[in-house]
């Protein structure tokens, strides 16, 4: 269900006196909001609409913290580590509110959906004056506003609202690649994953509102579309349709235009032969397939609830390679899942090594308050996991830089994102590979032929052909 008008509306007139009422404090000056968001691209898309919704209240953005009126952060939840690296950096802000008494920090995102995090905030974070959670980002207007009038700090986190806001202004960070969210929250509930208990269930966004952002993007002369969602693959299921996502792929790639599409992320689980036909026959669909795997051991497999084993991996791996020879895999996978011997371990080096990923995000299991394995054994030590760790970041570096060694001299189509801090322009190739090489800005959001000059493990380095 998407939010009503009459509720959008409402926020609209929300967001309208928090306006003038902020124009007021700041004598006629725009107010400046400076906005981080941490975590994955979900996240991103959720800071994009975000600044668009703080944009639509005259706020003007600013990458310095010291001259902001307003300093938010949209949070992430997924590692202990991320929470860590927030928490220090939220300590970090008091200053800022020394220095300026009506400056207003906001905490939103995925940690402060957990109630333990809330608590944190409200007994040790007393500077922080508004924290909400994934479900009500449309309400900011109505919370600001609050924050604004009322006394006290304002919280909310509440969870009964899972519809859609649909309609609201994107703020996009790029103005060349676009994220564009399929599907909410997730249903599949890993042993592992906080994300279905901080996003919520399952909810998909009506197909003509995606596809007509899509034609929107188009338009509006983006050159990548980036499709997102937990679970891509299960997009429609709540519509009781089943394999809605490659309909949309196929849809989409019918828009005129000369752009790409990109999608993530397959969970291995509901990724059918008809997707990967749908990217086969695609043109515009890149040949890039992010497909999680986790762990290659069939009894972690089941503890952890991924519904799939290894074999059945492998032959999704083999039919998307027998009608994409070219196609690139990348893949996440944890290591050190609670109970995980030594011998699993080096089910999941053997798996790497047979599939050969371009790249992998690999994490050392984090124990999640409230997930279900964080309550089983867990006799390994850090310093064993870590030694697996490193054991399998070597696997994949010698994978990666066998595979990117067979690019030396070829040339790729690559999309020109932006500048990068060495001063080189910055692309991907097909499969998802960084590549960098000289151009002027005229080439940006261009299509540029790039021929790889030195291929490193993880980037490519390369020339104009
Ligand atoms: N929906 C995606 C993944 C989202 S979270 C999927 O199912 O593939 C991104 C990655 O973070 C996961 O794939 C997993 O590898 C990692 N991750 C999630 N929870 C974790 C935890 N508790 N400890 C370590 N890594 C975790
Ligand atoms: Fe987490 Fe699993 Fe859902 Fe991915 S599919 S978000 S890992 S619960």
């Amino acid at each position: 269900m998407a939010v009503s008008n009459e509720e959008l509306n409402r926020q609209f007139e929300y967001a309208t006196r928090v306006r003038q009422l902020l124009l007021d404090r700041t004598g006629g000056k725009s107010p400046k909001a400076f906005t981080h968001t941490y975590g994955c691209q979900g996240n991103v898309a959720d800071g994009e609409k975000i600044d668009g919704i703080l944009s639509e209240m005259g706020y003007e953005f600013t990458d310095d913290p010291a001259e902001a009126d307003f300093i938010l952060f949209n949070t992430c939840a997924v590692r202990e580590h991320a929470e860590d690296r927030i928490f220090g950096n939220v300590g970090r802000l008091k200053k800022y509110k020394e220095t300026n008494p009506n400056l207003i920090i906001c905490l939103c995102g995925c940690m402060v959906q957990q109630p333990h995090i809330v608590q944190r905030i409200k007994d040790h974070f007393r500077y922080v004056d508004l924290a909400f959670g994934t479900h009500v980002i449309y309400k900011l207007p109505e919370l600001l506003y609050r924050t604004l009038t009322e006394e006290g700090r304002v919280f909310d986190i509440s969870e009964d609202n899972n519809d859609i806001a649909e309609d609201g202004v994107i703020r996009h960070n790029s103005n060349i690649k676009a994220f564009l969210p399929v599907t909410y929250g997730c249903n599949n509930f890993c042993t592992y994953c906080v994300v279905p208990y901080v996003r919520g269930r399952e909810r998909s966004r009506s197909y003509d509102e995606v596809l007509n952002e899509a034609r929107s993007l188009v338009n509006q002369g983006y050159k990548e579309i980036m499709l997102l969602g937990q679970n891509v693959n299960s997009y429609g299921n709540d519509f009781h349709e089943k394999n809605l996502f490659p309909k949309l792929l196929r849809d989409i790639n019918d828009i005129p235009g000369d752009f790409l599409i990109r999608f993530m992320t397959s969970h291995p689980k509901d990724c059918s032969h008809e997707l990967l036909d749908a990217m086969a026959e695609c043109e515009k669909v890149e040949r890039h397939l992010h497909l999680p795997v986790q762990s290659g051991n069939d009894r972690v497999l089941k503890a952890m609830n991924r519904h799939y084993d290894r074999e059945h991996y492998l032959e999704l791996i083999r039919y998307a390679r027998s009608i994409m020879p070219d196609l690139s895999i990348t893949s996440d996978i944890i290591v050190g899942f609670p109970g995980e011997t030594h011998e699993e371990f080096l089910d999941t080096i053997s798996l790497v090594k047979e599939v050969g990923y371009s790249a992998l995000y690999t994490f050392i299991y984090s124990p999640r308050v409230g997930t279900k394995a964080a309550s089983l054994p867990d006799p390994m030590t850090r310093t064993e996991k870590q030694q697996w760790f490193e054991e399998l970041q070597f696997a994949q570096e010698q994978c990666a830089a066998a595979r990117t060694e067979q690019f030396r001299g070829q040339v790729f189509r690559v999309l020109a994102e932006k500048r990068n801090k060495h001063g080189k322009l910055e692309g991907r190739t097909s499969g998802n590979t960084m590549i960098e090489f000289d151009a002027p800005d005229s080439c940006l959001g261009t299509f540029c032929d790039v021929r790889v000059t030195e291929p490193l493990s993880f980037v490519l380095k390369g020339e104009l052909n």
